[in-house]
């Protein structure tokens, strides 16, 4: 058994590249990143192409390093949408900053168990710190908390179950629930309600003026309504920056009405929440305050790379209630008195220490240049819009409330919805600039969402050079 166990030894320590050869190995990948980010801004921001060269498999013997760059750049990074791109308005993007690169490098490297406080107190103190600061701008009491989430989704799942909980509604009643929401709410939040076990509850869907946002005038008398047929009003969803065009629902007013008749108040902010950092955004959300829970994406508007969400939770005992457990294996566990464990909030436990990658970038680059950041893409979705306006032909959405617009092309003979279809398919087939499009109430709309830290003025001239190119061409 000795011998065996040594000869095992000899390749297992395979897995623990020499000092040598691990700093070759990291240099190879600082290069090939550095490749990439050099060419990045002149790269195409959507690709459409490369069927596999052949099937990927694993073997029993090991490939080298370079091997290996070579297939990530020309199977896996080249293709598709390029995320990292300042040409990319389409969807919900962010970007991905590079220290939120080297961050998660530093996190995997100690690979620290940020689930829980005792085996990583400094990492739940820097999670704990992030969460406190995002409820800070929330306008939310010290006593709040959350999570840090791999994205918005699973936000939104933490607030319905945690509501579910502190409602303490019980299974024969779910299909007497209520959600009053709009029609412009994410489809996570319907998602949600039923991995939630909820998919029977009732949604309302509430009216929606002509800039897309909730028309309150007639809640109050829906729920009554609701009330007296024996419903049960369970929650409000508002959203801070819909993800079709960026509109900020009435918080304050929809803050009063649930609260009035006891109602989980919900904000989604997956897109709009990092605005709050600029006082005017803040001054329009006012009643934000009174939200029970909230979800932000870290990876939208704070342009940290996919894989980061938060949700901000006001009542610690509720989302105990739908989250909290305990092991016999987990017994020698010491609680701390003052960090809450993510383990305790979240369906996760051992999970990815994701707050570095969000802590580094702020504390390297200190908050100023992201306040700046988001301006600029406010004053871009603006500008982009103005411009458009005065092209004959176009039709633009409301006013943007933050940076997403969206705009269609009307010809004068033809249907326009079909003419914009092809558009959009024109646009996307040149891939300079990546956008998407929408339907509201029947109209097909294309969206611009300037969301990443990379989309400058530039940009956004481009892509108004590249619209008017491709109408032309549609024309002729
Ligand atoms: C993106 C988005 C979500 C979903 O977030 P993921 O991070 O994609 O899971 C939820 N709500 C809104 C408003 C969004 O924009």
């Amino acid at each position: 058994m000795i011998d065996k166990i040594a000869a095992l030894e000899k390749i297992a320590r395979q897995l623990e590249p020499d000092d040598t050869t691990r700093q070759e190995l990291t240099k190879q990948v600082i290069d090939h990143t550095s490749d990439f980010l050099s060419v990045l801004d002149h790269e195409q921001a959507f690709f459409q192409n490369t069927e596999p060269e052949n099937r990927d498999t694993l073997s029993e013997e090991p490939e080298s390093m370079d091997q290996l760059l070579q297939f990530l750049r020309n199977q896996v990074e080249k293709d598709g949408i390029n995320a990292a791109s300042g040409g990319h308005m389409g969807y919900v993007p962010g970007g991905g900053l590079y220290p939120s690169a080297l961050g998660d490098y530093l996190a995997a490297v100690s690979n620290k168990y940020a689930g829980i406080y005792f085996p990583a107190p400094g990492a739940a103190r820097m999670e704990n710190m992030l969460i406190s600061w995002m409820n800070e701008l929330m306008g939310f009491p010290p006593t709040a908390t959350g999570n840090l989430t791999s994205g918005g989704s699973i936000s939104n799942l933490i607030a319905v179950v945690t509501a579910r909980e502190a409602k303490e509604v019980k299974a024969k009643d779910f299909d007497k629930l209520v959600v009053y929401l709009s029609d412009q709410a994410h489809h996570s939040l319907q998602k949600a309600l039923r991995i939630a076990g909820l998919g029977e509850a009732q949604l309302r869907y509430l009216p929606i003026d002509d800039e897309l946002r909730v028309d309150i005038s007639s809640l109050a008398q829906t729920i009554k309504a609701d009330k007296s047929k024996g419903l049960i009003p369970f929650f409000i969803n508002a959203s801070l920056g819909t993800t079709n065009t960026g509109t900020i629902d009435p918080i304050g007013e929809m803050s009063e009405i649930a609260r009035k008749y006891q109602i989980w108040f919900h904000v989604d902010a997956a897109y709009g929440g990092f605005f709050q950092m600029l006082p005017e955004i803040r001054k329009r959300t006012t009643g934000i305050e009174h939200a029970d829970s909230v979800t932000l994406d870290p990876h939208k508007s704070l342009f940290l790379p996919f894989g980061t969400g938060a949700v901000l939770i006001k009542d610690l005992t509720s989302l105990y209630k739908a989250h909290r457990y305990t092991a016999d294996y987990l017994q020698d566990l010491v609680d701390s008195d003052s960090e809450v464990n993510a383990a305790d909030v979240s369906p996760e436990l051992t999970k990815h220490f994701r707050g570095l990658r969000m802590w580094l970038p702020l504390k390297l680059f200190g908050l100023k240049p992201f306040r700046a950041a988001l301006e600029e893409k406010l004053l871009l979705a603006q500008y982009f819009r103005n411009q458009l306006q005065q092209i004959e032909g176009f039709e633009v959405g409301p006013p943007p409330d933050l940076s997403i617009t969206m705009f269609r092309y009307v010809p004068t003979d033809g249907d326009a919805n079909a003419f914009n279809e092809k558009l959009i398919k024109s646009i996307q087939d040149d891939g300079r600039i990546f956008l998407s499009s929408t339907s509201i109430h029947g109209k097909f709309w294309i969206r611009v969402a300037i969301v990443v830290f990379r989309t400058h003025k530039s940009k956004i001239d481009l892509l108004l050079d590249i619209i008017q190119e491709k109408v032309q061409e549609l024309s002729s």
